[in-house]
């Protein structure tokens, strides 16, 4: 018994996965996009007790096909549920490669080259989102982790005290971070976690097209010291994941300098739209953030999972991840052979994410990238307008970036929000079992949006055309 297959074995298996994953690519076109599928008997399908002894390759590949159909085909052009990556092929062939080269990127003397390219990547990702060129940064799992990371720094950025030995306990007073009301959850999450609490993320008004009100802000960090309260950092939504409201980042930026509070950008969903000529002017102001979250896994079209906090003085992230007090020795004065994404992180162990992100940018290019995002925002638009000139839908907020909340609106409902709710509610889910299309929802007050999201650089206006009719022929099938 050896845990290492023949050269033969390993050929058969290579080649069976790779002639898989060219097939699904080849069909990422064809519906259904979610499986007809329930969890009872699926949950049976995959019940096994612990093999003990070893099942044939093949078999096991054939086992896989059969449950990777009973999963959401999220690279599908009508897959417009989530603001998530369609999946770039340069990705897919990258990730096989990190996990074949398997390298431990927790610092250059582990891994020289896979360290190289993560520092190369991050200083791609300042330059697609428009962030401080001498700032820094670390690829993380995600957004919410990259929000999580941010907080923690900018809490240790705003004392003196060392939290790291002494806890939040140590803060001269309560805490505070600033959202908009429409804050991705992993703010409030964050807050809870670093125990600081949900009851310390304050809620900005935001206007009728959700963005904040830069005004409100400054009036209420004024009120929270004066009151001896502890304001802590802004976070201002580069693309908010319910509407794509991109919060105005200069006049955000110009409170947080005069108030000297940490700005966190949580431009996961949006901040690679920097670029894009379609995308809000908002996003220009970018660079002045203290830090940035994004999500390569989302509209830079990598497969899950690759997220990335970039930080304007790397020496912060240091202060807050760094074991001891070494960090007094500036990064800058020791050679890059010392550098540890340790002492920059959360974690110790991590996979070669850099890989999927250099293949992707260096196969496709930073143009086309950007490209492909406008091209979203323009089919976003382009479906806004035909919700706006139709008779049976109604939009429910602004799209400025690449989602549309609407909802289906016969005329002998209109004005009866009760009945729209119930209706929607019930087309959403009908819509998902067709398989023709996947919307998701979101909640525009008090009325229940179908939420369509385009993050995918298959998608056309055909896909959005279908997406409405499919909506309408389910309809007369569900009112009848
Ligand atoms: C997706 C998203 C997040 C969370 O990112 P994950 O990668 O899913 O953890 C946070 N904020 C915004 C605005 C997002 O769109």
């Amino acid at each position: 018994m050896t845990m290492d297959f023949t050269p033969g074995e390993r050929e058969a298996l290579g080649r069976a996965a790779l002639e898989w994953a060219l097939r699904y690519f080849d069909a990422a076109v064809e519906p259904p996009v979610y499986p007809t599928v329930s969890a009872g008997p699926l949950a049976s399908l995959v019940s096994e007790a612990l093999p003990q002894d070893p099942q044939p390759a093949a078999e096991v590949m054939a086992q896989f096909a059969t449950l990777a159909a009973l999963g959401r085909k999220n690279g599908h052009p009508r897959m417009f549920g989530y603001v998530q990556s369609s999946g770039s092929f340069a990705g897919v062939a990258a990730d096989l490669l990190a996990s074949a080269l398997n390298q431990n990127v927790t610092s250059w003397r582990s891994a020289p080259s896979a360290t190289a390219v993560e520092h190369q990547v991050i200083d791609w990702m300042k330059a697609m989102s428009g962030f401080n060129p001498a700032g820094g940064g670390i690829l993380l799992s995600g957004g919410s982790l990259a929000n999580f990371a941010a907080l923690a720094v900018a809490l240790r950025a705003s004392t003196d005290a060392d939290l790291n030995q002494h806890g939040v306990g140590a803060l001269p007073g309560k805490p505070r971070i600033y959202a908009s009301a429409v804050t991705h959850m992993s703010t409030p999450k964050a807050a809870a976690m670093l125990g600081i609490g949900r009851d310390a993320v304050v809620s900005i008004p935001v206007g009728a097209d959700f963005r904040m009100d830069a005004a409100a802000l400054r009036t209420q960090i004024a009120a929270d010291r004066a009151a001896g309260l502890h304001p802590v950092c802004v976070v201002a939504n580069a693309g908010d994941v319910n509407t794509g409201a991109v919060d105005p980042l200069d006049a955000i930026s110009g409170v947080c300098a005069e108030s000297g509070v940490w700005l966190h950008v949580d431009g996961s969903y949006g901040g690679f739209a920097a670029g894009a000529p379609l995308a809000p002017r908002a996003l220009s102001a970018i660079g002045r953030a203290d830090s940035l979250s994004l999500d390569p896994h989302k509209w830079l079209y990598a497969p899950l999972d690759a997220g990335c906090l970039l930080v304007r003085d790397p020496a912060q992230l240091q202060r807050t991840f760094m074991q001891g007090a070494a960090y007094v020795d500036v990064i800058a004065d020791r050679d890059m052979s010392e550098f540890a994404f340790w002492d920059h992180g959360p974690e110790l162990s991590r996979r070669f994410r850099a890989l999927k992100i250099w293949f992707i940018v260096k196969c496709h290019g930073a143009r086309a990238i950007t490209a492909a995002i406008n091209d979203n925002i323009a089919v976003a638009a382009q479906l806004a307008a035909a919700i706006d000139a139709s008779g049976d839908f109604a939009r429910l907020a602004p799209a400025p970036l690449s989602i549309v909340c609407f909802r289906y609106a016969p005329a002998h409902l209109r004005g009866n929000r009760d009945a729209l709710n119930a209706l929607n509610r019930t087309l959403m889910v009908d819509v998902q079992r067709d398989g023709q299309a996947y919307v998701s929802n979101a909640m525009i007050g008090d009325d229940f949006a179908l939420r369509a999201c385009i993050v995918n650089f298959r998608t056309t206006t055909a896909d959005t055309a279908i997406l409405l009719d499919t909506i309408r022929r389910v309809a007369s099938r569900t009112m009848r």
